[in-house]
């Protein structure tokens, strides 16, 4: 597996590989790998030809400097796993070859990007979106993998893409999750044991929720799953809501096929995860 460090050489690379019509995906990271972001890498493998993966711990995305400070930073293991994977090249850029000296520009998306994440990280989706921005523009990938793990991102990134006319598919991964239903993330390493064990009641709880939605309940029992949460040990649930999954638009019932997304914090480590509501009968 090749590493590169700057744009031109990533580019270079990309550009080779397209005359001699390969297909290039692009997998976008900040690190920290797991079995979620390999799932990706895999998927990257039966759509394309080559497969880039970046790791780039983004600072423009964090809201809160300590969540950045302590992101777990682990290149040497995430190159290993890479390679094993059969991933073709690993672009890691400094701040420096993002952020140069001048810097001025900021992506903004509106419509998706309102409400969840968004009212709870101020700016979180402005530095997602530029930093996106960056890395399709940089590598002039073909494709780009997302996971759905982070719901509201991908909605995010497909309204980007398509409002700037960036010239890339966005291929979504389904959630990779541990064998008790937390849905794995960068963070999870961070929980203590005692964390660890309650954490899977959001996912089981998220479940319950969804279903009775399935079966016709409406969202006035939303507050009552928060409540449930809470009571299993997480310390403050910032939002339990239905929204639609084509288009992320608010619903008060399963009246058209739907995703359930909360975000909690459990101890210092806040947690996101989501699932498919089907359509009430
Ligand atoms: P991150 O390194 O957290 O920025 O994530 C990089 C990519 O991996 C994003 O597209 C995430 O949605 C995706 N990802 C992270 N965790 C998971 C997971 N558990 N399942 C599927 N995709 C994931």
């Amino acid at each position: 597996m090749q590493q590169v460090q700057t744009p031109e050489t990533l580019k270079a690379q990309v550009l080779a590989w397209q005359r001699d019509g390969d297909v290039v995906a692009l997998v976008p990271t900040m690190g920290a790998l797991h079995e979620g972001h390999l799932g990706l890498v895999r998927l990257a493998r039966e759509v394309a030809d080559k497969v880039v993966a970046s790791v780039f711990v983004n600072p423009t995305q964090f809201n809160d400097p300590d969540d950045f400070a302590a992101y777990p930073q682990t290149l040497e293991d995430d190159a290993k796993m890479l390679a094993d994977e059969g991933c073709d090249l690993l672009y890691v850029p400094n701040g420096a070859a993002m952020y140069p000296h001048g810097f001025a520009t900021t992506v903004h998306v509106e419509g998706p990007s309102e409400g969840l994440c968004g009212a709870n990280r101020p700016g979180h989706f402005d530095g997602v979106a530029t930093v996106v921005s960056k890395l399709l523009l940089q590598s002039g990938a073909d494709k780009a993998l997302f996971g759905e793990k982070d719901f509201q991102q991908l909605a995010v990134i497909r309204r980007l893409v398509a409002d700037l006319n960036i010239p890339v598919e966005i291929v979504p991964g389904p959630i990779a999750r541990a064998e008790d239903g937390l849905a794995l993330s960068s963070r999870n390493r961070r929980l203590s044991d005692e964390e660890r064990a309650i954490a899977p009641q959001m996912n089981r709880i998220l479940r319950e929720t969804g279903e009775k939605l399935t079966a016709g309940a409406d969202t006035s029992i939303l507050p009552e799953s928060m409540q449930a949460i809470e009571a299993a040990g997480f310390r403050n649930v910032e939002y339990l809501e239905l929204r639609r999954a084509s288009d992320l638009v608010p619903m008060s019932a399963a009246d058209a096929p739907g995703r359930l997304l909360v975000a909690a914090w459990l101890g210092d480590v806040r947690l996101i995860d989501n699932i498919p509501v089907a359509a009430k009968g």
